[in-house]
């Protein structure tokens, strides 16, 4: 089986994009690298006495738009190359948003599932205890990830405070909201995704209250399922799955029931409103939407051909191999791409960012109705550079935001 490195995939993306807007060479080298990486080894003791050392990492893309900004992931398969990946790619999503911000990411190599609480904030707080010098508003500004939370987030938030002997709220976004977090962050890349779908739907003149399925379901699948059926009126929720099986049923599963099951068992399994299928299925039922939401590489060669989805809303990061892209674009099948599907999060964590620094705090329906803006436009964007570039969607918006990135470079005058 072929095995993806995400990075030279983000780098090729970077390089098509860059030559289909006939960038000079320095231009492309300095996009296809990161600017500033750090990598951290942390000990950290564990609950029963021991001491246990982790690799950690940060990485700041670029930032000629603005500071770094990206999440956090604790997961055991990291490694320095999904981060450069996953970092490039924030850099290109807060460009297609249009935020005043550059890309970075962070990871620890860990399985977080392994550890209780206590352990847990040992890890965020030693994270920061390593990376505090590189970090601020004005510098680089993490968020959660895969397996990170706002509890962590307030962790690290609080161990920054005592490193920098005051306040600083705005270091970190997806905070709790009694300190400094903002009102729909929680659902904000769910929220962003469906936003798109509402989009795609007037695009393709489809009916959005058709059939649709869900792979992987953590926050942003959970919430991505509940949205899609408030936001669009209705919605058949078909098929589901999560790290440990799936779920099929023809005639709709009930989605809160279903969240309250996964939040009180950890998985889909077994949930009795479904008939247990296997988890890879789900990704080839025949849908109006597919929502992959889980990590990356989940659409390849191997299984394109078998996607029968009329719009593929991309949650994750980096779902879809280059060549499944291609697959899927000779298919007809209308992609919403990553960088720009799953942009509702990071754009909350801007109006967070905003909100701690000015210590103005908005409603819910002023961060839902700036975000639905924010995204609605960055849709219409990607549309036209697919009609003008004749490209498929994710090279498009790759050229949407590579052009905006290398615009502020040259601007500084660094190329
Ligand atoms: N981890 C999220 C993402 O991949 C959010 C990042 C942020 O809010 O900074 O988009």
């Amino acid at each position: 089986m072929k095995s993806y490195n995400s990075f030279q995939v983000a780098q090729n993306q970077i390089r098509k994009a860059s030559s289909i807007l006939n960038l000079n060479q320095a231009t492309v080298d300095l996009l296809s690298w990161p600017q500033r990486e750090f990598a951290f080894t942390l000990p950290v003791k564990m609950d029963d006495g021991s001491s246990q050392v982790f690799q950690a990492y940060r990485i700041q893309y670029n930032t000629a738009r603005g500071p770094a900004k990206g999440g956090i992931r604790f997961h055991q398969d990291e490694t320095v190359d999904i981060i450069r990946a996953l970092a490039c790619w924030m850099a290109l999503k807060t460009a297609v948003v249009d935020l005043p911000l550059g890309g970075g990411k962070g990871g620890v190599v860990c399985d977080p599932r392994r550890f209780s609480e206590r352990e847990l904030e040992r890890i965020s707080r030693a994270y920061i205890r390593a990376s505090a010098p590189y970090l601020g508003i004005d510098k680089d500004i993490p968020a959660p990830d895969v397996y990170t939370n706002p509890q962590i987030m307030a962790w690290m938030m609080d161990e920054y405070e005592t490193i920098i002997q005051r306040h600083h709220p705005g270091v970190l976004t997806d905070k709790p909201m009694q300190i400094g977090g903002t009102e729909g962050r929680r659902d904000a890349t769910a929220r962003g995704g469906v936003i798109t779908v509402r989009e795609a739907c007037k695009t393709l003149k489809l009916d959005p209250t058709g059939t649709f399925a869900i792979q992987g379901f953590g926050n942003a699948g959970q919430r991505a399922a509940l949205l899609h059926q408030e936001m669009l009126g209705g919605g058949k929720l078909v098929g589901v799955c999560d790290s440990k099986g799936g779920l099929y049923n023809p005639r709709g599963i009930d989605v809160k029931e279903l969240v309250t099951y996964k939040l009180k068992t950890g998985s889909v399994l077994n949930f009795p409103g479904a008939k247990a299928v296997h988890r890879d299925s789900i990704l080839e039922l025949e849908v109006d939407v597919l929502y992959p939401a889980a990590l990356e590489n989940a659409i390849s060669h191997l299984n394109a051909k078998d996607i029968k989805a009329k719009i593929v809303c991309e949650l994750a990061n980096g779902p879809t191999t280059p060549e499944a892209d291609i697959l899927l674009n000779e298919k007809g099948i209308h992609v919403i791409p990553d960088i720009l599907a799953s942009a509702g999060g990071v754009t909350v964590s801007y109006f967070e960012m905003v909100q701690d620094g000015t210590l103005d705090f908005w409603e819910e329906h002023v961060v839902h109705a700036r975000m639905d803006k924010k995204l609605t436009k960055a849709y219409q964007t990607v549309q036209e550079a697919i009609r003008e570039k004749k490209v498929h969607p994710r090279l498009a918006a790759t050229i949407v935001g590579v052009a905006r990135i290398a615009e502020a470079c040259e601007l500084r005058g660094w190329v």
